[in-house]
């Protein structure tokens, strides 16, 4: 059976994401599509998903309005994969606030139980890339690009770390949902997006 995996196709950057999943779908040499996808519909066939990086507070208030929020809670709660990268991972989150102005009152997912900081390593400006380790999912050199990145300032006992920078929590897991600080698919090295298809069943 061919597997469907999506990328969430309301705002940021939907297409890098695309470019990767078919350079890990050629690698691990699986039978896969990698699909845009923005509908409730078009969320509803998918096999696993990924939420890109971009503007979380727009990528929550459209998949609101288009009522994607209620398809995609219950398409999580019954297991498929997600992998959610910097917006994408605010957007799992239970709570989360900014650095600079605070709480902010945007749709969240809430599937994975972590407090999040939004633009935690400071604006456009501060952006910057360093090496991250993620050893118990077997990658243990990965070049993290950090661009107007959250941290994650508290996890539930269910969740586990799997990266860290500069004392901070910049990668987590439960289960099937996964979250990055840093953007994987703005390097060359698919390894994490090969990780992710590993979990599509
Ligand atoms: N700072 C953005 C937000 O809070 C996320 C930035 C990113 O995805 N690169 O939504």
């Amino acid at each position: 059976m061919t597997l469907t995996v999506g990328v969430l196709s309301v705002q940021g950057d939907v297409y890098e994401n695309i470019l990767s999943l078919r350079s890990a779908i050629d690698d691990l040499g699986i039978d896969a599509n990698a699909v845009e996808a923005k509908t409730p519909e078009e969320i509803s066939s998918l096999d696993g998903l990924i939420i890109p990086g971009g503007e979380s507070t727009t990528i929550g208030h459209l998949s609101l309005a288009n009522g994607s929020m209620k398809v995609l809670k219950e398409k999580i709660a019954n297991g498929m994969p997600i992998l959610g990268i910097c917006a994408g991972m605010i957007m799992l989150s239970k709570t989360a606030s900014d650095k600079v102005v605070g709480q902010t009152d945007q749709p969240l997912l809430d599937v994975l139980d972590i407090k999040l900081e939004r633009n935690s390593f400071g604006r456009q400006k501060q952006s910057f890339e360093a090496d991250v380790s993620l050893d118990s999912v077997g990658i243990s050199k990965f070049n993290g690009v950090f661009i107007r990145a959250p941290s994650v300032l508290e996890v539930g006992s269910d969740v586990d770390v799997l990266a860290k920078f500069d004392e901070r929590i910049v990668a987590v897991k439960k289960g099937n949902v996964i979250g990055t600080s840093f953007h994987p698919e703005l390097t060359q090295d698919v390894s994490l997006h090969k990780y992710f298809l590993s979990l599509i069943k």
